[in-house]
């Protein structure tokens, strides 16, 4: 059994290298650019079942490439995170809709099995939680400050629906809720790793807006045997599922619960979004899953709960 992830070296891709690694015979093919993943993150794999490919999921070629010979493939590059995305949202964009229609381009061939990562940012401005994913979403020009990110995404879900549809090809696409675990940096806006950090150096927390906002927190490894199990589940062919947590909390409370866990002197500070962000936009005030769907098809759900997560 041969096993492609995109973006492999980074923060849920090297989780899941590990998870392969562990529990399965699978040769492994990383392929990456390393722009927001390490290598750093795959490092400690001596397995030589591990094969490392940098490259870029936008070349075409380079696809084909790693996907021929593949049994199945986890797509999960793509550009994240908020200061890359609100810096250059039409990079963004053509990114994450090119490298996703490259990979389910060349599965198509042999129909290789494929997942598709996607995100709770598709709900948009939805308002009523928890997020089934029946729910319209509500996109837009001015859906979230990470419009062109959502966009992508839900353009790269009809598509993998499309290859699905037309094209009978196996695809499971998931929307993860707000994965933390090790390996995440606070470099590129990610909430509970820029907490760690200020609360470890002394420095004030600093929540955004008024910090009552809520969002259901996912541990990385649950995230990952569950997208590996989707991925084994034909009955979860052609089909979406959010995979998250559903304890949401609200962002006032994880800062206290992180000065708490680190023992820190840091005090909680409020900045404006604007202000934090330099842009004008809405943030949806709730974000928290639905996972019904999950559980009836592989009878469980993410049971990290946060003080497994914070420790
Ligand atoms: P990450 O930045 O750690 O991983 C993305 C990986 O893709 C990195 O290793 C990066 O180097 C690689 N990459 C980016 N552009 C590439 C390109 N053009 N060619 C090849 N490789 C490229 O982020 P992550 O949190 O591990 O996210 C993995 C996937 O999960 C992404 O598709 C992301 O949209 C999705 N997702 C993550 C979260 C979360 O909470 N972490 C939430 C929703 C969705």
């Amino acid at each position: 059994m041969r096993v492609l992830i995109t973006g492999g070296s980074g923060f849920i891709g090297s989780h899941l290298v590990d998870h392969l690694i562990d529990t399965t015979d699978a040769d492994i093919i990383v392929l990456d650019d390393f722009s927001t993943g390490k290598r750093s993150n795959i490092e400690h794999i001596k397995s030589d079942r591990l094969t490392v490919r940098e490259g870029d999921i936008r070349d075409e070629s380079t696809v084909r490439d790693v996907v021929e010979g593949a049994d199945a493939i986890y797509h999960l590059a793509a550009a994240v995170g908020v200061k890359k995305i609100i810096d250059d949202p039409l990079d963004s964009l053509r990114t994450n809709l090119s490298g996703t229609e490259n990979v389910l381009k060349a599965a198509e061939n042999d129909k290789t099995p494929t997942f598709i990562a996607s995100s709770s940012e598709v709900y948009g401005k939805t308002k009523d939680v928890p997020f089934d994913e029946e729910e319209d979403r509500v996109l837009g020009p001015t859906a979230s400050l990470r419009w062109s990110y959502a966009t992508a995404k839900a353009a790269d879900e009809s598509m993998a629906f499309g290859y699905y549809r037309e094209y009978d090809l196996p695809v499971v696409v998931a929307r993860f809720f707000n994965i933390v675990g090790p390996r995440q940096t606070g470099q590129y806006g990610m909430v509970i790793p820029t907490f760690i950090d200020q609360a470890l150096s002394g420095e004030p927390l600093t929540v955004y807006g008024d910090g009552t906002q809520t969002r259901s927190f996912t541990h990385v490894r649950d995230a990952v045997s569950i997208v590996y199990e989707l991925l084994q589940t034909e009955e979860a062919y052609g089909d979406v599922y959010n995979i998250g947590t559903p304890e949401p909390i609200s962002i006032n409370e994880l800062a206290r619960r992180v000065i708490e866990i680190t023992g820190s002197d840091s005090e909680i500070t409020h900045i404006p979004f604007e202000q934090a962000y330099k842009k004008d936009f809405e943030e949806p005030l709730h974000r928290e899953p639905d996972v019904t769907k999950l559980k009836k098809t592989i009878g469980r759900i993410p049971e990290t709960d946060l003080n497994g997560i914070l420790t």
